[in-house]
Parts: structure tokens; sequence; C-alpha cells
């Protein structure tokens, strides 16, 4: 009994954490760690946050990391859950721990001659850059920053740090407004006339500290409290609440990571690069996140501090620099950041600080990266031996992989550079100018492509950063904000773009005398770092080498074929080229809405009789038959799925009076004639109306057409020894009788065309499942269709009974109010949808045991979607051409996980 309860505790626990200690110490909140003795290891994630464990991690094995402790998260959900109290016995283990920083630095918190100062740092058990708060140089108060100015010897250092805890601590704790603050320090630097921070003396900074306190009184009625200890529980609650800031939420509903996690607190003595000129901080990468090449990447700022380098207050000195002016510390920095990445196995970003010459490493984490860096880090790590193949497909994300070989800027247009910055983040994009994050995010929802210009980004921006096709900025480096939250996304990103002058209140951007609107267009290439006038055209780009690499190690691993969705020849090839098995759906709508064809079908839907319904139909043959042949030839010898004509008819005809007149005149018929038309077809639900394979069964000439076109083709082309697997595609059928009826009739056709043409071809006949009643009756549609095809899309709106379009404005109410956890119409609902498959998959099979299943429609191009198709055991998903890597991928990624879940079962 005993021995099943704790199997069943751990099994609920996350993986890594050590359950039996924590049962031994239910009441450890708070987490030691140093040079000597550290408590806690990368594995603790969960508990001590993604910084907390890894700076353990670190000092464990040497690292020179400065010594502190960290809070766990269970502290933080008790604060929250107990209504902002600490668990019990909490405040003094924090006593305890503070003790032990001082003792083991000979050093006193609060000390008025030489006082320690802390940071104190959120962390979540997944890094969110930016997201929650950071207070620095806690502990500095009037009596002790005199201390720090005479045990440092520097003054203005001194001030500097006072100013900055100030800030921090009236934005983080306070809830003053950053920009409220920082103006009392930018207004100091206009008096003196300079424009840069370090410029500013000792007598400046011991200034700008008390405007800041007088400034921090008047906007809040309280002063910054003077005493040490008293600011450390402000900042530990401050930091525990930043969990709940709205950006964090926005953040955490983007990144899909649960609301109940909580923040774990890092209290961390201070290492200081504000010191001076033999000071500075950075942040650097084991690897190029951008490109994925291997050398040491990042920026660092002298005399600075925190987040300069990340603000974009001043622009940052590339890492390289660093061997000019700290050789040393260079050296020790590569070195570290190799190690780093050996024993964590991939890409890491790191925190430093240089305090006189000293390096500190201050946080390491698995750095973000672009698309293109993650798959050529993935091959490169394998190719050390660090992972093995199984593990490199599993880093590549298989939903931004798109981008890699998505169209490019046409290289042989002529384009009008407008503006040129640092290449943050690849990828082209095109989009009307928009400065308000907000609007951005509006203008996305109606539709419109925005680029998103900022002077920098602040962490507030992340759901207009989020809603744009792309980001510019005039300030910030590499790894400002901006450029580390666009690679994340994979969304192009030009950053420290410094001669372009952004104006939010005129709404313009100005490079001299050239202006750029909002509204207007731009394009960007986030490779080069190119800011260009207007609408620069696309190209196609191939795949990458090391992308293709992936993809065949992926192809090793799926069980799960991947087919396409092409229309056209050019699709079919971009399938075919992207890795297609086949073509999963074959679309004959735009064989009718094609210019050259649609008055020849509008005069079919406008005929009297049957008689001109087939003289009008012979006249489109001929082209349909033409389509086909280009198709098969470019999928030779693999399998392509036509579906027969599906939408409304009503669709194809105008609708205002001025086109029924031109129409009119061009077929030589009365307008009142179409207008009669329009309205006979006119239908309250098109969606649920005369469409599908029910207008096969109204006008059996239309199917008999198409049916002559399809087999036409192959016996043509078998003929001329080219190998051809036509299936053709009814679509909406809901019962077995409407399918035999038009099923023999393709039949009957099919031994005209092959007698005619003295050849015959194997073709199948199967239906495209889309409606609740024919995956309740599959076991009876089966006995006469070859193979299924559900067609996703359709078949959640009859599901759900809701329209797609319709549901646009209001589905998202239902997810924010979490009643469904995932957009059913992005991911396949498993319970219903799924389930609906399910049964009819189970029920066609019975009946004939090798049915042939798949699924088209968007879902195929979605990882969970494609997930759930691997697990259920379908032959195949059909997606859109360009996302048919990605279905590869995550195809293979759903095979290796169920294995380790499997594995993990049995054991
Ligand atoms: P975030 O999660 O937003 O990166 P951090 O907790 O890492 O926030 O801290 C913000 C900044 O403060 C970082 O640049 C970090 O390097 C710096 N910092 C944090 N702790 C210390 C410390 N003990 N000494 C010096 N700088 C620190
Ligand atoms: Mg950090
Ligand atoms: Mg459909």
């Amino acid at each position: 009994m005993r021995k099943q309860k704790f199997r069943h505790s751990k099994k609920n626990q996350e993986r890594g954490e050590k359950s039996a200690e924590r049962r031994t110490q239910r009441a450890k909140h708070v987490y030691f760690f140093s040079a000597d003795h550290t408590e806690g290891n990368a594995a603790m994630k969960n508990l001590l946050g993604g910084k907390g464990a890894n700076l353990a991690e670190m000092a464990r094995l040497g690292f020179p990391v400065p010594p502190g402790f960290s809070i766990s998260t269970e502290a933080c959900t008790y604060f929250f859950a107990s209504g902002h109290a600490h668990p019990p016995d909490f405040e003094s283990e924090v006593t305890v721990h503070i003790n032990r920083v001082e003792r083991v630095l000979g050093k006193k918190f609060g000390d008025p001659k030489n006082p320690l100062l802390f940071s104190v740092r959120s962390g979540a058990r997944i890094s969110m850059p930016g997201m929650m708060d950071t207070v620095l140089n806690l502990g500095l108060t009037d009596i002790t920053v005199e201390g720090l100015s005479r045990a440092s010897g520097s003054e203005r250092f001194a001030y500097d740090s006072y100013r900055r805890f100030l800030q921090m601590f009236g934005n983080v704790v306070m809830g003053l407004e950053k920009d409220e603050l920082e103006g009392v320090l930018e207004a100091k630097k206009r008096e003196r006339g300079i424009t840069r921070d370090d410029e500013l003396d000792a007598a400046d900074l011991r200034d700008v500290a008390e405007r800041l306190k007088n400034r921090i009184e008047d906007l809040s009625g309280v002063s910054v409290p003077q005493d040490p200890l008293d600011q450390l529980w402000h900042a530990i609650d401050a930091v525990f609440k930043s969990w709940n800031t709205p950006r964090a939420i926005t953040y955490r509903k983007i990144h899909k990571i649960p609301d109940e996690w909580g923040t774990a607190v890092t209290v961390q003595s201070m290492v200081f690069g504000n010191f001076g000129d033999d000071s500075g901080t950075g942040v650097c990468f084991s690897r190029n996140p951008a490109t994925g090449e291997d050398t040491l990447y990042g920026e660092f700022l002298k005399n600075a501090q925190g987040e300069d380098v990340v603000a974009g207050i001043r622009t940052p000195k590339s890492i390289a620099e660093l061997t000019h002016v700290f050789p040393e510390c260079f050296v020790e920095l590569r070195d570290i950041a190799k190690k780093l990445e050996r024993h964590f196995r991939d890409l890491q970003d790191i925190e430093f600080t240089i305090e006189r010459g000293k390096l500190w490493i201050l946080q390491v984490r698995g750095g973000k990266r672009t698309p293109r860096a993650a798959v050529k880090i993935a091959v490169d790590l394998e190719k050390e031996r660090l992972i093995s193949k199984d593990e490199a497909l599993l880093r590549v994300d298989p939903q931004s992989v798109e981008i890699l070989f998505k169209p490019a800027f046409d290289p042989d247009v002529l384009r009008e550079r407008f503006s040129k910055g640092l290449p943050a983040s690849p990828g082209a994009a095109v989009g009307e100018v928009v400065f308000d994050p907000d609007e951005a995010r509006s203008l996305s929802d109606d539709g419109h492509r925005v680029i998103l210009v900022r002077t920098e980004t602040s962490p507030d921006d992340i759901g207009g950063i989020a809603a744009a096709e792309g980001i510019v900025t005039s300030r910030g480096g590499m790894t400002s904000h901006a450029a580390l939250v666009a690679r994340g996304m994979g969304k192009p990103c030009v950053v420290g773009c410094e001669e372009l002058m952004v104006s939010y209140r005129d709404e313009e951007l100005r490079v001299g005398e050239r202006v750029v609107k909002r509204g207007e267009w731009i394009s960007i290439d986030g490779a080069t770092g190119e800011v260009f006038f207007g609408k620069v055209p696309l190209v196609d780009s191939p795949v990458p080498e090391d992308l293709t690499l992936i993809l065949s190690w992926a192809d090793e691993r799926r069980t799960l074929g991947v087919m396409a969705n092409a229309d056209t020849p050019e699709q079919a090839r971009k399938a075919r080229e992207l890795g297609a098995e086949g073509i999963g759906l074959c679309r004959t709508e735009h064989m009718f809405f094609a210019e050259d064809r649609l008055p020849l079908f509008q005069q079919v839907i406008l005929a009297r009789d049957e008689k001109e319904r087939r003289a009008a139909l012979g006249g489109i043959k001929p082209l349909q038959k033409d389509d086909f042949i280009e198709i098969f030839r470019v999928m030779e010898s693999l399998p392509v799925i036509i579906r027969f004509l599906d939408p409304p008819l009503h669709e194809f005809l105008p609708r205002d009076a001025k086109e029924i007149g031109e129409l009119a005149r061009e077929l030589g018929i009365a307008p009142e004639e179409i207008q009669k038309k329009v309205e006979d077809l006119r239908e309250a639900n098109p969606m649920l109306g005369h469409r599908g394979s029910r207008l096969g069964l109204t006008y059996p000439e239309i199917y008999e057409m198409q049916a002559e076109a399809v087999l036409e083709a192959a016996a043509e082309l078998t003929r001329n020894g080219i190998s051809v697997i036509p299936k053709i595609m009814l679509p909406l059928i809901m019962s077995v009788g409407e399918f035999t009826l038009l099923e023999q009739r393709v039949r009957e056709v099919a031994r005209r065309v092959f007698r005619e043409q003295k050849t015959s071809v194997p073709y199948t006949i199967g239906t495209m499942i889309e409606v609740p009643r024919a995956c309740l009756r599959a076991g009876e549609i089966a006995k006469a269709a070859e193979f299924f095809s559900f067609g996703t899309n359709d078949l959640t709106q009859t599901t759900f009974g809701l329209s797609r379009d319709d549901s646009m404005r209001f589905l998202k109410d239902y997810l924010e109010k979490k009643i469904f956890g995932e957009d059913p119409f992005v991911s396949i609902d498993r319970y219903a949808v799924g389930e609906l498959i399910k049964i009819g998959r189970d029920r066609g099979k019975e009946t004939r045991p090798d049915l042939e299943v798949g699924i088209c429609g968007e879902h195929g191009g979605d990882p969970a979607s494609i997930e759930f198709c691997h697990e259920i055991g379908l032959d195949y998903v059909s997606c859109s051409p360009f996302r048919v890597p990605v279905a590869r991928l995550a195809a293979a990624q759903a095979a290796l996980r169920q294995e380790t879940s499997e594995k993990g079962e049995a054991e």
C-alpha cells in the first residue's frame, strides 16, 4: 500500500525532482548556493525556477557565481493561495540564509560601513525574458550609500548604484511608471548637456538620487524604506506579484505556460559592472543564435549594470571587442561558455558582469534561437556527438521551420532602401507601418499585415509583436528585448536602425528628408537588417541543407504518411519538392473559377436544360483535362486524390447589378434571367446547403464531365508510359445510398473512357467524411468507398454546429474563458471531432480492413493534430505544400514521443 502511494505521488511530479528529499523537508522554502555549499541543482527548475536552478548548478560545478539563495515557487503559490501571506517559518528561514551569505562574503547586510547588497530576481520554471521584475542594489539607504562610497573609494559608483536602486524599487515595488523615474535622469542629462548616462559625475548622481526620492514621494505619497530588511521583504513580495502583471499573463498565454506555476525568487549578492571603465556587463551566447554559427556571440557595455545592455539605452559593443578591453576575461568567458554548452548539451544564453577585471556569471539558460540556428545547431551538436539524431529531431520546433523555405525578397527586383539596422531575426516581412502595439493587434485581427516600428520595445509590447509580420526598432542591439522576443517567435526583426527618427506623435518614420507615414508599406529583411520602401515582391527560397538532413532523419522515424493539398501544377511541384508523398486533396473549384473558364461555367449554371448544360460543360472539359495531365505528370508514380466540385453554385455568379449586366451582355441573355437565377440559388445557410455531392446528385453531368477529364488524362498518360495513380473523392457524403449512386456513374464513365482509349488505369473512388452522420454510418459507406479522407475543417464545423467564418467573432471568448483550451479550427478537438474520426475509422475498417484513412484540411499541418493522427494510427495527413516539412518533422516527433512514453509505462 505504502509503495503504491509513493509511486503515485512520484508520477504526479515533473521529472527530475527529488520527491524523497521534498518529503523529508516539507517546510523548506529556501535553497542556498555558494562556491562551498549548494543545495539545489539544474533538475530542480520546478521548485527553484530556471534561473535559481541553473545558478545552483553553476555554483556546484565551480563557475564564478556570486553567492545567494533561491526561494521556491511553492512559497509563491502559497503567497497567492493565502491572500499574500508567507508560509510558516519562512521569514526566519530567509534571515538564516542572509546570515549564511554574510558569513561567506564577510560583509553585513545593512552595514553602514561596508554594506552587503542584494539583487532580488524573479525566475519561473521556463524563462520568460523580461516579463517579471528584478530589483538590484537592494540594501542601499541614505546611510549605507555613504559606507559604500567610502569602502569602494568611488562616490560616483555608490550614487549610481543608489539611483538605480531607487528607480527599480520605485517601479517594481511601488508601481510607479518606469519612464516617470527615468525622466529624472534624463532631465539631469539635459541640464548638463550630455547624452550618455556614464558621463554623469558623482555630484550629478547624488543630486539625481535626491530628486528621485522626492519624485517617488510626490508620486506615491510614501518614501522608499530606509531599513534594508524592510526593502528586502517588499521586494520579495513584489517579485511574487510580478507573476501576475498583465504582460506576464499575456506571455504565458502566448507560450501556453500554466498560470499555477508561480515564480521563484533568487536573492543574490551583487557584483558591480558600473564600477568604472575597468568594469562592465553583457550578455553572450555560446553560438550565434541568429545563424547557428559556432562562435561566441554577444554584446557588452563598459561601466554599466543590469538591463543596460538589453534595454537599448546605449548601443552596446560586440563581444569580440572584449578582446581589446578585457583580453583575459574574453578568453575565460569563451571557455566558460563552451563548458556550459557541453554540460547542458545545448546553446546557452549567458549573463555576465565584470567587476574591476574579475568575471562573474549571473545567469545561464538554454538560448532562444532563430529557426535557422535551431536547425544548424541541432545538426552540429549531433555531428559533435553531444546529442543523438533523435534528440536533434526533437530540438527543432516543427511549426517554426516553415520560415526557412518561405519566399524571400526577389533579388532581381530593384528595391529602394530606406534604412539599415542590425539583422536581429531573419526572414522577409512586408506590411503597413504601425507604431502602437495595440493598434498592431487590432489591425492584424482585421486581416492587415503590419510592421511594428518602435524606438525600442518593452515587455508590455508583447501582444503587438506577436501580431506583427515583423519588427523594426531604432535603438537597441542584437540582444535587446525586441531581438530576443522576435527570434523566439521566428519573426523578422531589424533593431538599432539609429538613423531612423521615430515619431509617435507625428506617426511617422524619418531618415533625413525621407518620410514614411503610419499605414504606408515597408518591407524588411531580418537577415541583412535592411528596410525598404513599399512592398518588395517575394520569390521561392530552397530548403537549407541542414534542414534537408533533419527531414531525412524524420522520414526514417515517422510512420505517418504526409501528403499535400495542392490544386494546381505549381502547388503540386512545390509539394513534391518539399517531400509530399502524394496529393491528399486536389480541389477542382479553381478549374471553374479561373478567368478563362468562369464564363463557360456560368453558362452551365444558367443553362435552361440538360442539353444546354452538357454543351457548355463540353467546353470546360478539355481545359480541365489539361490541368489533370499537368498535375499527374508532376506527381508521376504518386497518388493524386481529386475532389469533385464542392462549393454551392451561387458562388460562381456575380452579385451586384453592374456585374450582372456585364455578364448578360457577354452571354447574350437578359439580365433579368441572371437575376432570377441568382435569386433561385440564394440559400439561408450555404454551408449546409446545395453543395458537395448534393450537386453531383442534381446535376449528374457535372461530375460525369469531371470523371471523363480525370480518367481521359490518366489514360493518355498511361499510354505514354507515365505512371499515374488517380483517386476520385466525392465530397460531403451523408449516406451510402448517395455515394453508391454517384460512384456507379463514375465507374460507367470509366468503362467508356477506357474502351475508347483502349487502355485501362487502376483508380479508386473514396469519400471525404465531413459530417457526423458519415462517421456514424462509416461501416455502410465503406462497403462502397475505397478510401476515407476526413475533411476536418467541415467536420469541425458540423460537429460543433459552428460556422468557422462567423465564429471568428466570438470563439475567442471561449478561449479566453478557457471553455476550450484550443481553437478547434487550429488544433483538432480530440474529444468530439477526434472521437468521430476514431469511430469512422473503426467502423470503416471493420467493413474494409485495407481501407485507407487520412485527414485533409488545415489541421493536417498543425503539429498537435498531427500527433493525434499518429496516435490513433491514421495512414496519412494532408496539408498545404509549405507545411509538408512541418508535418514530416511533427510526425517524427510524435513517433519518438510515443516511443518514450511507452517505454516509461513499461518500467
Ligand atoms: P531577467 O529575468 O529579466 O533577465 P534578471 O534577474 O536576470 O532578470 O536580472 C536583471 C539584470 O540584473 C540582468 O542583467 C542581471 O545580469 C542583473 N543582475 C541580476 N543579479 C545581479 C547581481 N547579483 N549582480 C549584478 N547584476 C545582477
Ligand atoms: Mg536575466
Ligand atoms: Mg468540405
